[in-house]
């Protein structure tokens, strides 16, 4: 059925058929109607099945209905990209509307994100701990809220957020339309769902237990020292045209970003160390084909859209099998498609297994003709454990010495006491409770 059987506001199917979107996909042929209605909305639902705009456009429909000068809808997501991909399709669906919306998640300045709730965004995209910085704030009250969308419920709980999301709902009205979305339903978040909605219209989509059709899965085994040539190979020999690839670890980005760059491949990289201007940069270069490369670890997984990717890599095997049909939902989207291709290390094989179990298919192994399987690795992504504590034990060791001696510059002596702020500790006891590491700063909005 196409769009217009959903009797839109008329400015948003322009936007509709300038985006290309032909007809709703399932999610929202089922979302729309009882949303526009004004219900509850209980929904199991995937990135990649259309959900963002399941729950914008009617929200979007209702606001143009009444304008005003308020925020009147609240989308909370976990991950900073996921903020900005709803922000980016809100802005496409809404171009021909007078609606506008706000992004607002940690990593950059307070700034812009207090003028959009000074200025009444009609929509604010949020993630729950930027969220709450700003609720400390007397600008930032949502007593006209109407709307809320918890998006990603699943992931929100596995990344701690749960507390967090409770303190936010006592912020806003309880009188109010909620829309709840998750990719799974642990008991947690069913729980979640029965306090946070009245009498909800529950979606349940044939859960995707497989990635989206038009999706080629291959394995390459092949061992853990020789991962990073085989995919510059894979690069080299154009079998991969670009790729967006996922490693275990930081470190393990890190490492293989590096090792592209030495093979003169250009490559980006995404993770949580990364400030917020340095991913959106990396992203942003990647879809413009900047860089052919862009390694991710899972966290930068969801909200991730790239338009006609054709390649998703999976370094490393993920250990947890919704990891994999997550990444994986990256490419072949709408009806694209895409390869997906995993390296998997003999040590690796029992995770691929609960893999294959979970989307109910073996996957064929691959090998790559010409490709030396035993040739002596050029690098070594890990660093040995005992070696990284080496070194950093011999740093802390300099930096002690370093200390001492200016202290004793400063005043008289090694017995000496440490002027206020100093970091001279005494040798006998409890100088290991003395040395605490920097505060942990709220790296998850
Ligand atoms: P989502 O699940 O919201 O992340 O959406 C996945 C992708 O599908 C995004 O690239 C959307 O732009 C696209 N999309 C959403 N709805 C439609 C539709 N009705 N027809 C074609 N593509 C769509």
């Amino acid at each position: 059925m196409p769009f217009s059987t959903l009797k839109l506001h008329a400015e948003l199917l322009r936007g509709i058929r300038e985006l290309g979107f032909a007809k709703p996909t399932p999610i929202q042929d089922e979302a729309i109607p009882p949303a526009m209605a004004g219900r509850d909305v209980l929904a199991c639902a995937m990135t990649g099945s259309g959900k963002t705009a399941a729950f914008l456009l009617p929200i979007l429909h209702r606001l143009i209905e009444k304008p005003r000068r308020t925020t009147r809808a609240l989308v909370l997501t976990p991950t900073r990209e996921l903020a900005a991909q709803i922000l980016e399709d809100l802005n496409a669906l809404a171009v021909h509307t007078p609606l506008t919306g706000a992004a607002v998640y940690g990593g950059v300045g307070m700034g812009p994100q207090e003028h959009a709730f000074r200025s009444g965004a009609d929509v604010i995209i949020a993630t729950p701990g930027r969220l709450l910085d700003h609720f400390r704030a007397p600008y930032a009250k949502l007593a006209g809220l109407e709307y809320l969308v918890l998006d990603e419920a699943d992931r929100m709980l596995d990344m701690g957020f749960l507390p967090d999301i409770r303190r936010i709902l006592r912020h806003i009205p309880a009188r109010r339309q909620t829309m709840f979305f998750s990719a799974t339903m642990p008991a947690p978040i069913a729980t979640l769902a029965g306090e946070m909605l009245k009498n909800p219209v529950q979606i349940s989509l044939q859960r995707q237990s497989a990635p989206a059709v038009g999706i080629t899965q291959a394995v390459y085994p092949v061992s853990q020292e020789l991962k990073a040539a085989l995919f510059v190979q894979l690069l080299e020999r154009n079998i991969l045209r670009e790729a967006l690839v996922f490693t275990r670890t930081k470190h393990r980005a890190n490492r293989l970003a590096d090792y592209l760059v030495r093979h003169k491949i250009i490559a980006a990289r995404i993770h949580g160390n990364r400030s917020q201007a340095q991913r959106t940069e990396a992203l942003a270069g990647f879809k413009s084909g900047k860089y052919r490369v862009l390694v991710a670890t899972d966290i930068a997984a969801r909200g991730i859209d790239v338009e006609a990717l054709s390649h998703v890599v999976n370094f490393d095997v993920p250990a947890v099998p919704d990891d994999y049909i997550h990444r994986v939902g990256r490419t072949g989207r709408a009806e694209a498609t895409g390869d997906a291709f995993t390296f998997v290390s003999q040590a690796e094989e029992p995770d691929l297994r609960a893999i294959e179990r979970a989307i109910g298919r073996s996957l064929p192994r691959v090998t790559l003709p010409d490709f030396d399987y035993h040739a002596r690795p050029d690098t070594k992504l890990e660093i040995p454990l005992a070696e990284r504590i080496a070194a950093i034990r011999a740093r802390k060791s300099e930096e002690r010495a370093r200390a001492r001696a200016k202290a004793e510059r400063k005043g008289g002596g090694p017995g000496a006491p440490p002027a206020r702020g100093g970091t001279w500790a005494p040798k006998a006891h409890g100088s290991a409770h003395a040395s605490r590491g920097p505060r942990q700063s709220r790296s998850r909005s």
